[in-house]
């Protein structure tokens, strides 16, 4: 059943204690890509937040968050039978993009997107491995609206619970396959 698939995949994703500084437990989903049946099941989990009830698919992009983001991101648009578009760490996308600062728990990261890489109207389905302060969809957000485009949904491996991320989200709606 569905309980029993979680755990296994549950056992795929590690703790990692003090990485990458002291008292932060890494989240290390490496043996889960690893797994080609669990990578599978946790594609197309991920996928059925861009579908309504019927299964047909109800966003045009998947946006996939650097770096991890986009080892889930992209196959989960091909699943999708739509483009993936990469959210970037700054200086690292060539063309004119949107940027969006936000402060981390030490110190400040921004993002940003290709100006042309969602268009106007476009709904969009974020994808990231962790869900954590809600810091990195927050950020996502502001860029897609900012190319006149919609945040449809947020779909993530994990959401740390201990976190308040989903409460700082607002309407958005979040799949998860775990809360940790
Ligand atoms: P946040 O912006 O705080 O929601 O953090 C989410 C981003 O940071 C995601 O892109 C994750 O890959 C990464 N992240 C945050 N916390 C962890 C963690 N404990 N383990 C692995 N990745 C994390």
């Amino acid at each position: 059943g569905l309980a029993a698939a979680r755990a296994s995949l549950e056992r795929l994703v590690l703790d990692v204690h003090d990485f990458p500084e002291p008292g932060i437990v890494f989240k290390d989903i490496t043996p889960l890509l690893a797994d080609h049946d669990a990578f599978r099941t946790v594609i197309e989990a991920l996928a059925s937040a861009g579908r309504d009830a019927d299964g047909n698919v109800v966003v045009d992009k998947v946006a996939g968050m650097e770096a991890r983001g986009f080892i889930l991101a992209a196959p989960v648009a091909l699943a999708l039978g739509i483009g993936f578009v990469p959210v970037r760490k700054v200086g690292k996308l060539p063309r004119e993009t949107h940027a969006v600062s936000f402060a981390l728990e030490y110190g400040e990261a921004t993002l940003e997107l290709h100006r042309d890489a969602v268009a106007p109207g476009d709904r969009v389905l974020m994808v990231d491995d962790v869900l954590a302060t809600g810091g990195t969809v927050r950020a996502t957000r502001e860029l897609i609206e900012a190319c006149g485009a919609t945040a449809h949904a947020v779909a993530v491996l994990m959401e740390l619970g201990f976190l308040p991320g989903r409460e700082t989200i607002g309407d958005l709606s979040v799949t998860t396959l775990m809360t940790v």
